[in-house]
């Protein structure tokens, strides 16, 4: 029988819907709405349409939303006076900066620079380490793993006792969400192996997965025979593998690809999810997420 499709797309309005309420709520008890600041640097087009498209959401959702574009020589130290101000502001709840920033900006030092309880996006060193601790220590949650887990819980799938594998391990996806489903709790309380580019018999590990994490960004990595029958797959692989022209607006658009052999792998997987329409529309809505979440935290309520 072919796997469940685990649609995003469908999941984020389940969500989001929960979040607008949620809101309103807050707003007519409290009379406050959750701040988010989207800081954009320059006009990089991909920035411009992921910061429009998050400024969307924010509006959607009942949210004050600042849009603070800044031209690309911008010194690293007006930034850094920019972000301070932003921590200062009490009708902000969360910061977020559009990155790649231009390479005169060290990175690194903006975003540590963001107060931990506004870090929306989850990698500040604090909230990786509070994410690390686990239970009533984590704040927020990085958006795309915190989505990846969202789309494993709401369709109904077993967590606890499950072996997880997690293919890759970089910071934004692979090495949070491993740690996230190997936490005590709801959603998690997994078994969980990490591979790499050093794993070796990647075949052996992905067929014992339960569930079955991919982020690689290598295009068809995951090959069916690896499934196990019944397992959820979940494939955060985004991978532009061509172009073609849309029948409606005529411009041309990317052919994305996951990093699994989807047509086949929905033949044995239990559950998995597209590519696109899968993990890529959770991001944005848990960014929403940890907005109103830390506005919760200032209110104390829960
Ligand atoms: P990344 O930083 O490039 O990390 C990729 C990881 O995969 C690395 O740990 C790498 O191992 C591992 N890997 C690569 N090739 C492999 C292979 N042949 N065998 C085993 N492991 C392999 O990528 P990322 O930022 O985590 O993103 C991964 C994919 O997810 C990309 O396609 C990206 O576009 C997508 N993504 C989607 C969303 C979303 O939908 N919202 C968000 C983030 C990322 P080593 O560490 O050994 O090099």
């Amino acid at each position: 029988m072919p796997a469940k499709l685990i649609k995003g797309t469908e999941i984020r309005e389940e969500i989001l819907e929960e979040l607008t309420a949620e809101t309103a709520r807050i707003k007519k008890k409290y009379g406050v709405v959750p701040g988010l600041v989207t800081i954009l640097v320059g006009e990089n087009p991909a920035s411009i349409s992921y910061v429009t498209l998050k400024i969307q959401t924010a509006h959607r959702v009942g949210f004050k939303e600042v849009q603070d574009s800044q031209p690309v020589s911008i010194s690293e130290e007006d930034l850094l006076g920019l972000i301070a101000k932003y921590n200062a502001d009490d009708s902000i709840n969360g910061i977020l900066v559009q990155l790649p920033l231009p390479k005169h900006i060290n990175e690194k030092k903006v975003l540590t620079a963001i107060d931990p309880d506004k870090d929306v996006d989850g990698f500040h060193p604090v909230n990786v380490g509070r994410l690390m601790i686990g239970g009533s220590e984590v704040k927020f949650l990085p958006c795309t793993p915190a989505g990846i887990q969202e789309l494993i819980v709401r369709s109904g799938v077993e967590t606890s006792g499950a072996e997880v594998v997690v293919v890759g391990r970089s910071n934004i996806v692979g090495k949070p969400i491993a740690n996230m489903m190997l936490q005590k709790g709801k959603g998690a309380n997994s078994t969980v192996t990490i591979v790499h580019t050093a794993t070796k018999h990647l075949d052996v590990h992905c067929k014992r997965a339960d569930i079955l994490i991919v982020a690689a960004g290598v295009p068809g990595l995951v090959k069916p025979e690896w499934i196990k029958p019944g397992a959820c797959v979940i494939d955060v692989g985004v991978n532009r593998v061509g172009e073609k022209t849309n029948e409606k607006t005529g411009k041309k658009v990317a052919i994305l690809k996951g990093d699994v052999d989807f047509d086949k792998a929905k033949e044995i997987a239990g559950w998995i999810t597209p590519v696109p329409g899968g993990v890529g529309p959770m991001t944005i809505t848990m960014l929403m997420k940890n907005t109103l979440k830390s506005l919760k935290f200032k209110l104390g309520i829960s």
